[in-house]
């Protein structure tokens, strides 16, 4: 399971994990040459983080 967040989504993004899974997720910085091409899971922004299963 991959989100990808912005900087206003992380914290959400993060709790949203841990109260689906029960577990702290690995965060990521998308990189660098995905950021154009990638949205934030819940709004219309850049994603700059990918949260994910380890
Ligand atoms: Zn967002």
């Amino acid at each position: 399971m991959n989100t990808y967040s912005c900087e206003t989504h992380i914290n959400h993004a993060l709790d949203v994990f841990v109260a689906e899974q029960g577990k702290f997720p690995i965060m990521e910085a998308v990189a660098e040459e995905n950021k154009l091409s990638t949205k934030c899971s819940y709004c219309e922004d850049a994603a700059l983080y990918v949260v994910r299963d380890e």
